[in-house]
Protein backbone atom coordinates (compact mmCIF):
# COMPACT_ATOMS: atom_id res chain seq x y z
CA UNK A 1 0.00 0.00 0.00
CA UNK A 2 1.27 3.33 -0.84
CA UNK A 3 0.64 6.12 1.39
CA UNK A 4 0.92 9.78 -0.15
CA UNK A 5 1.45 12.88 3.13
CA UNK A 6 -0.02 15.84 2.19
CA UNK A 7 2.53 18.07 3.09
CA UNK A 8 0.86 20.94 2.66
CA UNK A 9 -1.71 20.08 5.40
CA UNK A 10 1.35 19.33 7.46
CA UNK A 11 2.95 22.17 7.60
CA UNK A 12 2.11 23.96 10.74
CA UNK A 13 -0.02 27.24 10.71
CA UNK A 14 2.06 30.42 10.21
CA UNK A 15 3.02 32.40 13.38
CA UNK A 16 0.18 34.98 14.28
CA UNK A 17 3.01 37.31 14.86
CA UNK A 18 6.10 35.99 13.01
CA UNK A 19 8.17 39.21 14.67
CA UNK A 20 7.73 37.96 18.00
CA UNK A 21 8.11 34.03 17.33
CA UNK A 22 12.21 34.17 18.29
CA UNK A 23 12.05 36.51 21.65
CA UNK A 24 12.22 34.98 24.88
CA UNK A 25 8.53 34.04 26.82
CA UNK A 26 7.77 36.53 29.39
CA UNK A 27 6.93 35.91 32.63
CA UNK A 28 3.10 35.72 33.55
CA UNK A 29 1.78 37.34 36.31
CA UNK A 30 -1.39 36.12 37.94
CA UNK A 31 -4.31 38.54 37.52
CA UNK A 32 -4.86 40.05 40.65
CA UNK A 33 -8.93 39.40 42.01
CA UNK A 34 -10.43 43.03 40.74
CA UNK A 35 -9.61 42.04 37.03
CA UNK A 36 -12.92 39.76 36.62
CA UNK A 37 -15.00 39.81 33.39
CA UNK A 38 -18.58 38.05 31.81
CA UNK A 39 -17.81 34.58 29.68
CA UNK A 40 -19.41 35.26 26.40
CA UNK A 41 -22.15 32.43 25.43
CA UNK A 42 -25.51 34.48 26.37
CA UNK A 43 -28.59 34.25 23.18
CA UNK A 44 -27.24 38.15 22.49
CA UNK A 45 -23.81 37.14 22.16
CA UNK A 46 -24.70 34.43 19.88
CA UNK A 47 -26.67 37.05 17.94
CA UNK A 48 -24.03 39.75 17.33
CA UNK A 49 -21.50 36.67 16.95
CA UNK A 50 -24.14 35.73 13.60
CA UNK A 51 -24.06 39.10 12.35
CA UNK A 52 -20.77 39.83 12.78
CA UNK A 53 -19.87 36.52 10.75
CA UNK A 54 -22.85 36.94 8.06
CA UNK A 55 -21.36 39.99 6.99
CA UNK A 56 -17.76 38.48 7.06
CA UNK A 57 -16.48 41.80 9.04
CA UNK A 58 -13.20 41.14 11.52
CA UNK A 59 -13.65 43.16 15.08
CA UNK A 60 -10.87 44.28 17.43
CA UNK A 61 -13.35 42.49 19.88
CA UNK A 62 -11.77 39.45 18.63
CA UNK A 63 -8.75 39.94 17.19
CA UNK A 64 -7.23 41.88 20.47
CA UNK A 65 -8.81 39.37 22.50
CA UNK A 66 -10.78 41.59 24.43
CA UNK A 67 -11.36 40.83 27.77
CA UNK A 68 -14.52 42.56 27.68
CA UNK A 69 -16.19 40.85 24.69
CA UNK A 70 -19.17 38.88 26.87
CA UNK A 71 -20.33 41.58 28.15
CA UNK A 72 -20.15 44.05 24.75
CA UNK A 73 -21.34 41.81 23.05
CA UNK A 74 -24.29 40.77 25.13
CA UNK A 75 -25.51 44.42 24.50
CA UNK A 76 -25.01 44.10 20.31
CA UNK A 77 -21.79 46.32 20.74
CA UNK A 78 -19.32 44.93 18.75
CA UNK A 79 -16.16 47.52 17.20
CA UNK A 80 -15.95 46.77 13.72
CA UNK A 81 -11.96 46.75 12.27
CA UNK A 82 -11.59 47.72 8.68
CA UNK A 83 -9.14 47.00 5.82
CA UNK A 84 -8.29 43.49 6.80
CA UNK A 85 -6.75 41.52 10.04
CA UNK A 86 -3.47 41.58 9.39
CA UNK A 87 -1.58 44.32 10.64
CA UNK A 88 1.53 46.26 8.84
CA UNK A 89 3.44 47.32 12.43
CA UNK A 90 4.34 45.33 15.45
CA UNK A 91 3.81 47.12 18.63
CA UNK A 92 4.63 45.10 21.73
CA UNK A 93 1.53 44.81 23.38
CA UNK A 94 -1.29 44.32 20.44
CA UNK A 95 -2.63 40.69 20.01
CA UNK A 96 -3.52 41.60 16.08
CA UNK A 97 -2.02 39.55 13.16
CA UNK A 98 1.17 41.23 11.56
CA UNK A 99 2.22 41.00 8.50
CA UNK A 100 1.75 41.88 4.77
CA UNK A 101 -1.94 42.61 4.13
CA UNK A 102 -4.26 41.61 1.59
CA UNK A 103 -6.05 43.65 -0.86
CA UNK A 104 -8.85 46.47 0.43
CA UNK A 105 -12.69 44.99 0.04
CA UNK A 106 -14.05 48.14 -1.74
CA UNK A 107 -17.54 46.27 -0.59
CA UNK A 108 -16.24 46.55 2.85
CA UNK A 109 -18.21 49.91 3.79
CA UNK A 110 -21.56 48.26 2.35
CA UNK A 111 -21.01 45.33 4.61
CA UNK A 112 -20.09 47.73 8.05
CA UNK A 113 -23.25 49.31 7.33
CA UNK A 114 -25.85 46.83 6.67
CA UNK A 115 -23.80 45.44 10.48
CA UNK A 116 -24.77 48.23 12.01
CA UNK A 117 -28.19 48.31 10.82
CA UNK A 118 -28.87 44.82 11.97
CA UNK A 119 -27.38 45.07 15.46
CA UNK A 120 -29.74 48.76 16.00
CA UNK A 121 -26.64 50.36 16.58
CA UNK A 122 -26.94 54.05 18.42
CA UNK A 123 -23.35 54.60 18.32
CA UNK A 124 -20.88 52.73 16.87
CA UNK A 125 -16.91 52.76 16.10
CA UNK A 126 -15.31 51.57 13.70
CA UNK A 127 -11.02 50.84 13.76
CA UNK A 128 -8.68 49.44 11.62
CA UNK A 129 -5.28 47.88 11.26
CA UNK A 130 -2.08 50.39 10.20
CA UNK A 131 -2.11 50.30 6.91
CA UNK A 132 1.04 51.48 5.99
CA UNK A 133 1.53 49.53 2.71
CA UNK A 134 -1.23 52.21 1.28
CA UNK A 135 -0.34 55.42 0.01
CA UNK A 136 -3.40 57.12 1.96
CA UNK A 137 -2.92 54.56 4.94
CA UNK A 138 -6.67 53.75 4.25
CA UNK A 139 -8.12 56.94 5.16
CA UNK A 140 -10.25 56.61 2.37
CA UNK A 141 -11.48 53.60 3.07
CA UNK A 142 -12.71 55.44 6.10
CA UNK A 143 -14.01 57.90 4.57
CA UNK A 144 -15.95 55.25 2.45
CA UNK A 145 -16.97 53.50 5.84
CA UNK A 146 -18.42 56.66 7.63
CA UNK A 147 -20.37 57.72 4.35
CA UNK A 148 -22.09 54.21 3.81
CA UNK A 149 -22.97 54.30 7.78
CA UNK A 150 -24.41 57.44 7.15
CA UNK A 151 -26.41 56.89 4.30
CA UNK A 152 -28.21 53.43 5.99
CA UNK A 153 -28.50 54.99 9.83
CA UNK A 154 -28.61 58.57 9.74
CA UNK A 155 -28.92 58.69 13.22
CA UNK A 156 -26.11 56.24 14.65
CA UNK A 157 -23.30 58.47 16.08
CA UNK A 158 -20.00 57.69 14.35
CA UNK A 159 -16.69 56.96 16.30
CA UNK A 160 -13.15 56.28 14.69
CA UNK A 161 -10.35 54.91 16.20
CA UNK A 162 -7.51 56.01 13.57
CA UNK A 163 -3.98 54.78 13.04
CA UNK A 164 -1.59 57.57 13.43
CA UNK A 165 -1.09 58.31 9.19
CA UNK A 166 2.31 58.91 9.78
CA UNK A 167 4.25 60.63 6.73
CA UNK A 168 0.96 59.90 4.50
CA UNK A 169 0.44 63.25 4.05
CA UNK A 170 -3.62 64.50 3.50
CA UNK A 171 -5.09 61.37 5.48
CA UNK A 172 -6.30 62.94 8.44
CA UNK A 173 -7.88 65.90 6.81
CA UNK A 174 -9.60 63.35 4.49
CA UNK A 175 -11.15 61.61 7.77
CA UNK A 176 -12.39 64.49 9.28
CA UNK A 177 -14.03 65.73 6.57
CA UNK A 178 -16.07 62.71 6.25
CA UNK A 179 -17.30 63.97 9.87
CA UNK A 180 -17.61 61.22 12.32
CA UNK A 181 -18.52 62.59 16.07
CA UNK A 182 -15.50 61.31 17.09
CA UNK A 183 -12.16 61.14 16.46
CA UNK A 184 -9.89 58.44 18.45
CA UNK A 185 -6.53 58.01 18.25
CA UNK A 186 -4.74 55.89 20.91
CA UNK A 187 -1.39 56.98 22.85
CA UNK A 188 -1.46 53.97 23.84
CA UNK A 189 1.58 54.34 26.45
CA UNK A 190 3.87 57.25 27.66
CA UNK A 191 6.62 58.43 25.53
CA UNK A 192 9.74 56.81 27.74
CA UNK A 193 7.91 53.44 26.38
CA UNK A 194 7.48 54.08 22.85
CA UNK A 195 10.62 52.36 21.46
CA UNK A 196 10.04 49.29 23.35
CA UNK A 197 5.96 49.11 23.30
CA UNK A 198 5.07 51.17 19.70
CA UNK A 199 8.23 51.27 17.85
CA UNK A 200 7.01 51.92 14.73
CA UNK A 201 5.24 55.17 16.24
CA UNK A 202 6.49 58.72 17.62
CA UNK A 203 4.78 60.60 20.47
CA UNK A 204 4.80 64.00 19.10
CA UNK A 205 3.22 62.92 16.33
CA UNK A 206 0.18 60.95 17.71
CA UNK A 207 -0.14 64.35 19.88
CA UNK A 208 0.03 66.56 16.99
CA UNK A 209 -2.64 64.05 14.93
CA UNK A 210 -5.02 64.78 17.64
CA UNK A 211 -4.56 68.52 17.98
CA UNK A 212 -4.80 68.67 13.99
CA UNK A 213 -8.15 67.03 14.20
CA UNK A 214 -9.54 69.61 16.35
CA UNK A 215 -8.47 72.24 14.61
CA UNK A 216 -9.94 70.76 11.21
CA UNK A 217 -13.28 70.74 12.83
CA UNK A 218 -14.01 72.43 16.23
CA UNK A 219 -17.19 70.03 16.97
CA UNK A 220 -15.45 67.00 16.75
CA UNK A 221 -15.01 65.46 19.91
CA UNK A 222 -11.42 63.76 20.15
CA UNK A 223 -10.36 61.18 22.35
CA UNK A 224 -7.34 59.28 23.46
CA UNK A 225 -6.15 56.26 25.52
CA UNK A 226 -3.11 54.45 27.28
CA UNK A 227 -2.67 51.44 28.77
CA UNK A 228 -0.79 51.40 32.44
CA UNK A 229 1.32 48.46 33.86
CA UNK A 230 3.68 48.71 31.10
CA UNK A 231 6.48 49.97 33.09
CA UNK A 232 5.69 54.03 33.07
CA UNK A 233 5.66 56.34 36.35
CA UNK A 234 2.96 58.09 37.24
CA UNK A 235 4.58 61.49 36.98
CA UNK A 236 5.05 60.46 33.01
CA UNK A 237 1.11 60.04 33.13
CA UNK A 238 -0.05 63.20 34.52
CA UNK A 239 2.34 65.07 32.00
CA UNK A 240 1.02 63.01 28.91
CA UNK A 241 -2.51 64.09 30.48
CA UNK A 242 -1.03 67.82 30.17
CA UNK A 243 -0.11 67.11 26.45
CA UNK A 244 -3.23 65.69 25.74
CA UNK A 245 -5.18 68.77 27.04
CA UNK A 246 -2.54 70.93 25.42
CA UNK A 247 -4.04 69.63 21.39
CA UNK A 248 -7.70 69.93 23.31
CA UNK A 249 -7.86 66.46 24.00
CA UNK A 250 -11.92 65.89 25.37
CA UNK A 251 -12.25 62.25 26.39
CA UNK A 252 -8.91 60.26 27.58
CA UNK A 253 -9.06 56.28 28.61
CA UNK A 254 -6.65 54.57 30.75
CA UNK A 255 -7.09 50.91 31.23
CA UNK A 256 -5.05 47.96 32.77
CA UNK A 257 -2.85 46.37 29.99
CA UNK A 258 -3.03 42.61 29.77
CA UNK A 259 -0.26 40.30 28.35
CA UNK A 260 -2.12 38.34 25.27
CA UNK A 261 0.86 35.97 25.32
CA UNK A 262 4.16 35.06 26.68
CA UNK A 263 5.65 36.48 23.44
CA UNK A 264 4.49 40.27 24.06
CA UNK A 265 5.12 42.41 26.30
CA UNK A 266 5.24 41.27 30.28
CA UNK A 267 2.91 43.22 32.42
CA UNK A 268 5.19 45.59 34.42
CA UNK A 269 2.44 45.84 37.63
CA UNK A 270 -1.22 45.44 38.25
CA UNK A 271 -2.52 49.13 38.90
CA UNK A 272 -5.05 49.03 41.98
CA UNK A 273 -8.45 50.82 41.80
CA UNK A 274 -8.04 53.47 43.64
CA UNK A 275 -5.33 54.13 41.74
CA UNK A 276 -7.49 54.32 38.38
CA UNK A 277 -9.90 56.98 40.88
CA UNK A 278 -6.49 58.61 41.21
CA UNK A 279 -5.93 59.12 37.44
CA UNK A 280 -9.97 59.85 36.82
CA UNK A 281 -10.02 62.78 39.51
CA UNK A 282 -6.67 64.35 38.21
CA UNK A 283 -7.89 63.77 34.72
CA UNK A 284 -10.59 66.09 35.42
CA UNK A 285 -9.33 68.40 37.09
CA UNK A 286 -6.94 69.10 34.04
CA UNK A 287 -9.92 69.61 32.06
CA UNK A 288 -11.08 66.59 30.31
CA UNK A 289 -14.61 66.62 29.78
CA UNK A 290 -14.59 62.78 30.66
CA UNK A 291 -12.21 60.42 31.37
CA UNK A 292 -12.64 56.25 31.51
CA UNK A 293 -10.07 54.92 33.84
CA UNK A 294 -10.77 51.73 35.29
CA UNK A 295 -8.50 48.09 35.32
CA UNK A 296 -10.69 47.21 32.66
CA UNK A 297 -11.57 50.67 30.50
CA UNK A 298 -10.76 49.95 26.65
CA UNK A 299 -10.97 52.65 23.70
CA UNK A 300 -14.38 51.20 22.76
CA UNK A 301 -15.87 50.08 26.03
CA UNK A 302 -19.45 51.70 26.48
CA UNK A 303 -18.38 54.15 23.94
CA UNK A 304 -22.25 54.49 23.11
CA UNK A 305 -23.18 56.04 26.44
CA UNK A 306 -19.80 57.96 27.10
CA UNK A 307 -20.87 59.91 24.19
CA UNK A 308 -23.91 60.80 25.04
CA UNK A 309 -22.48 61.97 28.64
CA UNK A 310 -19.75 63.92 26.50
CA UNK A 311 -22.63 65.67 24.44
CA UNK A 312 -24.34 66.43 27.83
CA UNK A 313 -21.30 67.79 28.92
CA UNK A 314 -20.55 70.11 26.08
CA UNK A 315 -23.68 71.46 26.37
CA UNK A 316 -23.46 72.14 29.98
CA UNK A 317 -20.55 74.11 29.49
S1 LIG B 1 -14.36 46.97 24.91
FE1 LIG B 1 -14.34 47.45 22.72
S2 LIG B 1 -12.96 45.92 21.83
FE2 LIG B 1 -13.55 45.19 23.87
S3 LIG B 1 -15.32 43.85 23.49
FE3 LIG B 1 -16.10 45.90 23.99
S4 LIG B 1 -16.38 46.84 21.97
FE4 LIG B 1 -15.06 45.10 21.64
Amino acid sequence: MTVVLNLLEQRPAAPRHPEKAHRPDQPVERKPAWIRVKAPGSPQWAETNRIVRENKLVTVCEEAGCPNIGECWEKKHATFMIMGDTCTRACAFCNVKTGLPGQLDADEPAHVAEAVSKLGLAHVVVTSVDRDDLADGGAAHFAATITAIRASNPDTTIEVLTPDFFRKDGALERVVAARPDVFNHNLETVPSRYLTVRPGARYFHSIRLLQRAKELDPALFTKSGIMVGLGEERNEVLQLMDDLRSAEVDFLTIGQYLQPTRKHHAVMRYITPDEFKSYEMIGYSKGFLLVSASPLTRSSHHAGEDFARLRAKRTQD
